[in-house]
């Protein structure tokens, strides 16, 4: 049983209201250029009732928009699960971007807060909830200074008269696993940042025991967009057969890194050559993560497959938050899945053996050079098998995949 009964919204309250730290703001879209912009027109007329909150779910549903925080559970379809809840229902927005190589909430964060603020208010009336938790990673105070301040600026003059949910911001501590939505949950009630046994899922007993519907920043960010332009102007991009857009991360050896709005289904090569100015002078592709830490690593020779949900599972690997790592011959993907183990021994919580025990000898073996197969492949296994959250389950990754792509870096 969750200890869920131990806390409430009136106890936890207001408690962590940020002392801000002086952080230089960049110019942003903020409250009246938004609203000059059409911004919150949408709200406004979900709310005076000229729209009908079943063609904004169809809308995402038609889409196909999914969860941009690496899960990929379709929206439309988490927002029909939760309405059906009984009340209060709560929304919590998961901004705690903490997956190495992904920097995407923030760029939207710093140059078009309101976006994903209508979209949060949108799904906390289409869905009835009565308040929006907004989690927002601490290592972010540009993010929380533009934050605190459009939230007083919508507070102060709401765009609906009448009806403003109340809205929390939260900071987060610097903990990876507290952007594992129920791990989420349990810090922004004031407890440690651990992932519940599921089922129950947090649709039904999430924040504060009630359902919530929890979303990554991103996927609140598209809402406007897709039921103003309607879901064929999502689903007009895309490639390979692949519908949508998708906002890449992307670092590594590349001559324009950032974030990249590209069709779902570009191919790591194209998303190279096309949005990133190609590889750095003197470095030939080699090699990549295509989802972070820990969606796994792929060679160059594996560079033409379909950046999405669901393409990569067939290679062992996953796309998640779209934080695409390039690396090239002067980098050794033995070293980089070293490096990503010893960031989940780090990162775990500790709460559960496979986990907390199988990263820690992974990454003792690894170090010292011992890649001895059968031992970690055991490892692997039981951590994949055994784990309660993703951080465990998904740590095997980028180590299956040094020997199922790299075996010729293990040799000699
Ligand atoms: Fe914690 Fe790791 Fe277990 Fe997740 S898998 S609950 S991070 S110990």
């Amino acid at each position: 049983q969750n200890p869920i009964d131990r806390a409430t919204p009136e106890k936890v309250g207001a408690v962590v209201e940020a002392k801000a730290v002086e952080a230089p703001v960049p110019d942003y879209i903020d409250y009246d250029a938004y609203r000059s912009q059409g911004g919150y027109e949408l709200l406004l007329g979900l709310v005076e009732g000229h729209r009908d909150p079943e063609t904004v779910i169809a809308s995402l549903k038609d889409a196909g928009l999914r969860g941009l925080g690496g899960a990929g559970f379709p929206a439309g379809v988490k927002w029909d699960i939760v309405r059906k809840q009984p009340a209060p229902r709560y929304l919590a927005v998961n901004i705690d971007e903490g997956e190495p190589g992904t920097f995407k909430d923030r760029h939207y964060l710093e140059s078009d807060p309101h976006r994903f603020l209508e979209g949060a208010l949108v799904a906390a009336r289409v869905v009835g909830c009565e308040a929006i938790y907004i989690y927002l990673r601490d290592e972010y105070p540009a993010a929380r200074k533009i934050l605190q301040t459009e939230l007083a600026r919508l507070q102060a003059d709401p765009p609906v008269r009448g009806w403003l949910p109340p809205i929390h911001l939260r900071r987060g501590a610097g903990a990876y696993i507290c952007g594992e939505e129920s791990a989420m949950i349990e810090s922004i009630e004031g407890k440690r940042g651990m992932p519940r046994l599921r089922p129950p899922y947090l649709a039904e007993v999430g924040l504060f025991g009630r359902p919530t519907l929890e979303h990554n920043m991103e996927t609140l960010h598209w809402v406007r967009d897709i039921v103003e332009k309607g879901p064929d102007w999502f689903t007009s991009f895309g490639r390979h057969g692949r519908k949508g857009l998708r906002s890449f991360s992307v670092s590594g050896r590349v001559k324009k890194p950032g974030v990249h709005l590209a069709p779902a289904g570009i191919t790591v090569k194209e998303l190279i050559d096309e949005y990133c100015g190609g590889m750095l002078d003197g470095h030939e592709f080699y090699g990549y993560f295509p989802g972070g830490a820990s969606g796994g690593i792929l060679p160059a020779s594996l560079g033409d497959i379909p950046l999405d949900f669901d393409t990569l599972n067939p290679y062992g690997c996953f796309i998640g938050s779209a934080a695409v790592v390039v690396f090239s011959q002067h980098d050794k993907a033995k070293d980089l899945a070293l490096n990503a183990i010893k960031f989940f021994e780090d990162e775990s919580c500790g709460q559960c053996t496979p986990c907390r025990v199988g990263t820690a000898k992974a990454a003792l073996l690894m170090e010292n050079g011992d890649w001895g197969r059968a031992r970690l492949d055991d490892l692997c296994q039981v951590m994949a098998d055994a784990s309660i959250c993703g951080l465990g389950q998904a740590a095997p990754n980028p180590i299956r995949c040094v020997f199922k792509y790299f075996p010729h870096e293990l040799e000699g």
